[in-house]
């Protein structure tokens, strides 16, 4: 294991952030604290701050020698709605709030690398260090774009990493290609005409015309998308009627979408709308079609990836980088700043042994032996994108 020496010895001390954080955990938006404890961290290695980006969001900015090539780092700040099980010190302080995903982690890991990076790393060029609110469910990553992100802090590519429980510690994965899924909810509400169910030729019945579009949905993946391209669309809920003789006026059907690609995406979307039109019409009978886009999916572009992976290669040996992962059926906001810019998502290994359970429990912690070992990650990355122009 080639981790820089003194971030390895700033292990402790990276160790006690992040317990503090983990132990002060704020959700979606929340995240004063947590932003205010990075701000003053960034500030007393030197480095410039804007706060209050999207509400909590963070960036801090590096600048060395020459040139004006820049590259984005990126962490995420916030928390879930979980009761903590653990009962060690640092265990959440606040009732019904956890850091279940390793977020704390994430944000250490940039500050540890912040610090090297202002102090002593060997490159020239910027680095924005972007610490980005409300990861899970709310898009704080799109809101920090909305805000203007990459306009007033362009970057050349970002990069993004998440922490893997059942990955050994000291292990990476990556490849480039589809790493998380998009995920997308539907709502199709067919309204009819109610009336006596003795009578149905004096009504439009959704119930029957809803059965149809169920049915039809389920032909969307099996007829529509390549059988190489995985993709999920589950009806999760019908709703209507409330009585054994009323043919009720209007049902509702709801559910979610999953992919790895916008085309598959826009496809189904499209089938679906085409199909509950259609056959509403038929019917006589109205629709109204609503297909809300959550996340996209998180794509790694392959120059960025393959850079990603020689330097994860360099620190843990290339026996120990997955490079042919298998994509998750999760979905990561941080794909809202890749569909923006070129750049790479990685895995990290968090620990295959006892405790290792699985993100969003609340048995969970972030494995402190894996700080440096990112934070070297976050460095090497930026020696490499940016070397010294002498070097270049
Ligand atoms: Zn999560
Ligand atoms: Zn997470």
């Amino acid at each position: 294991m080639k981790t820089i020496k003194t971030i390895e010895e700033n292990q402790a001390e990276m160790s006690r952030w992040r317990r503090d954080i983990h132990a002060h955990p704020e959700i979606a938006f929340e995240e004063h604290r947590t932003a205010r404890i990075v701000t003053e961290k960034l500030e007393s290695f030197g480095i410039e701050v804007a706060t209050g980006i999207a509400g909590t969001g963070v960036v801090g900015t590096i600048r060395k020698g020459r040139g004006n090539r820049a590259i984005g780092l990126r962490a995420d700040l916030d928390a879930l709605p979980i009761q903590e099980a653990n009962d060690f010190a640092h265990a959440s302080k606040n009732p019904g709030k956890m850091h279940a995903c390793g977020h704390d982690g994430h944000t250490t890991m940039l500050l540890g690398a912040a610090k090297y990076l202002a102090e002593e790393a060997d490159f020239e060029g910027t680095v924005h260090l972007i610490f980005q609110p409300a990861e899970e469910n709310e898009g704080g990553g799109r809101a920090m774009i909305e805000a203007g992100l990459f306009e007033n802090f362009p970057v050349e590519a970002v990069f993004g990493m998440h922490n893997i429980p059942g990955m050994p510690v000291g292990t990476f994965a990556i490849k480039s290609g589809p790493m998380m899924a998009a995920f997308d909810i539907f709502n199709v509400k067919v309204i009819g005409k109610g009336g006596h169910a003795a009578m149905p030729q004096f009504t439009i019945d959704p119930i029957v015309i809803g059965s149809k579009i169920v049915d039809a949905y389920q032909s969307i993946i099996s007829r529509f998308v390549d059988p190489q391209q995985p993709a999920v669309l589950s009806i999760t809920q019908f709703h209507g009627g409330d009585a054994y003789n009323v043919i009720p006026n209007e049902i509702e059907i709801r559910g979610c979408t999953r992919c790895f690609s916008e085309k598959v995406q826009v496809l189904m979307e499209t089938k679906m709308k085409q199909m509950a039109m259609s056959i509403c019409q038929a019917y006589g009978a109205k629709v109204e079609f609503k297909y809300e886009k959550r996340y996209p999916c998180t794509i790694n572009t392959e120059a960025e990836t393959d850079i990603a992976a020689q330097v994860a290669s360099g620190i843990v040996g290339p026996e120990r980088v997955n490079l042919n992962p298998k994509a998750a059926m999760g979905s990561e906001d941080f794909a809202f700043m890749r569909q923006k810019k070129p750049g790479s998502y990685i895995w990290i290994g968090n620990g295959d042994g006892e405790g290792s359970c699985s993100v969003h429990n609340p048995g969970y912690d972030f494995n402190d032996n894996v700080l440096p070992i990112g934070a070297t990650y976050w460095v090497k990355l930026i020696e490499t994108l940016l070397p010294p122009i002498a070097n270049r």
